[in-house]
């Protein structure tokens, strides 16, 4: 099928409910795509986060295919190895405790709130016995767009429409540790937030309004949240955000690159906490499906086998320097942010121009909030495609 063929189908027949570039791909490899014309693109955003081994990784693939041959789904009233050795490796590579799974990262997030909110209503009772169940969230947020997880979400843009969104969420703006304080009331039984602010345009939590949050949390016995669903799996140059703040979460949510391209989330938490999450509270019916732990698995080793924490850390600091260069060079460059592999480039202007005149040069980054330039290249991405897509976005932006 042409091109111009897959796209009036999407015209006909798909909702149009996203924003698409002009653009169909049929295969990749790596941190390359191309399209069914045998143009080749520089994946410099591959797949909203989630392809963080890049395209189709070998391992990942063969993993699928084994698994694929031998059981494809059961139902979680049954148990199954790769499920098992999953939460495992999960639980190791992070602060121990369990894992629920899903197939996203709304989903993971919904399990937090629920776990949250029936901790809350059981073991995290507040003095007197009184219910808790108000979350503390941040503005300019993501969590995700089922309805929970979107009243999560401190973005009015999308919550327009929909309301009334669900009650006992409080929003305070990011890094601000005393509005923090002074929301959390006789109510509130957790704090929820992303490390690193994605969607929102690459904010980075500072290491004291982190550590700050922790202490709250521990003095008014409410719980942790951290949303590492973009942040995880060695997007920073650690397995988990929450490592680079010497802080541990009650409760983390991960999905998105934790199944190398796969439908998978997961929800891990303290045993003592999510020990409140009896039969019969949630459930997911696809949730940890021997194909996706599988895919999961996989990911994992070869983050571990081919060294990508440290791969991330050397190219991070790469396109760290590289985006610096643009920040001196362009005046319409204000800020660079950036954790590991996570980087932005705020613009004085709108940036969708610059991202359509970057994937007509064949390459792959994102706008997000207007004028944020945001670049989250695969963990594996190798140095010269890095070097080759930023060379072709700065000769974009220097208007040639
Ligand atoms: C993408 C994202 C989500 C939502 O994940 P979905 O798989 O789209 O439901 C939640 N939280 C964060 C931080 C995200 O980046």
């Amino acid at each position: 099928m042409t091109s111009a063929e897959t796209v009036a189908l999407f015209d006909k027949y798909v909702i149009g409910n996203y924003t698409r570039h002009g653009v169909v791909f049929s295969r990749g490899e790596g941190s390359l795509l191309w399209d069914p014309e045998g143009r080749r693109y520089i994946d410099l955003f591959p797949g909203w986060a989630v392809d963080g081994l890049g395209h189709c990784p070998p391992r990942v693939v063969a993993a699928i295919r084994e698994q694929a041959g031998r059981l494809l789904h059961i139902a979680n009233n049954y148990y199954t190895e790769p499920q098992g050795l999953l939460a495992k490796a999960l639980s190791e590579i992070s602060f121990g405790g369990k894992c629920f799974f899903c197939n996203s990262g709304a989903e993971a997030n919904e399990a937090a709130i629920k776990c949250a909110r029936l901790w809350g209503s059981s073991e995290g009772r507040g003095p007197g016995g009184a219910r808790r169940y108000k979350i503390v969230a941040m503005e300019n947020s993501f969590h995700g767009r089922t309805m929970g997880a979107l009243s999560a979400t401190g973005q009015k843009k999308y919550h327009q429409g929909v309301e009334p969104m669900l009650p006992g969420f409080v929003h305070v703006p990011f890094n601000d540790l005393a509005a923090a304080e002074r929301a959390v009331d006789a109510e509130t039984v957790a704090i929820l937030l992303e490390p690193v602010q994605g969607e929102g345009g690459i904010h980075v939590a500072r290491p004291e309004y982190m550590k700050g949050l922790r202490a709250l949390c521990d003095e008014k016995r409410l719980l942790l949240v951290l949303d590492e669903v973009q942040t995880g799996m060695g997007r920073t140059g650690k397995w988990f955000a929450y490592e680079h703040y010497g802080v541990v979460p009650d409760l983390m949510t991960l999905a998105k690159s934790l199944g190398g391209g796969v439908a998978i989330g997961a929800m891990l938490g303290r045993s003592d906490v999510v020990a409140v999450m009896k039969p019969g509270t949630h459930a997911s019916t696809f949730g940890g499906n021997p194909l996706a732990a599988a895919a999961a698995l996989a990911t994992i080793e070869t983050i571990r086998e081919e060294n990508l924490l440290e791969h991330a850390r050397r190219t991070g600091e790469r396109l760290g320097e590289r985006l610096e260069r643009w920040r001196r060079r362009f005046p319409f460059v204000k800020e660079i942010r950036r954790l590991g592999l996570m980087a932005a480039a705020e613009l004085d202007r709108p940036g969708g121009d610059i991202v359509r005149a970057c994937i007509a040069r064949g390459v792959l980054i994102n706008c997000t909030h207007e004028t944020v330039l945001r670049i989250i290249p695969a963990t594996n991405v190798p140095q010269d495609l890095l070097d080759e897509g930023l060379d072709i976005v700065e000769r974009v932006l220097a208007g040639g």
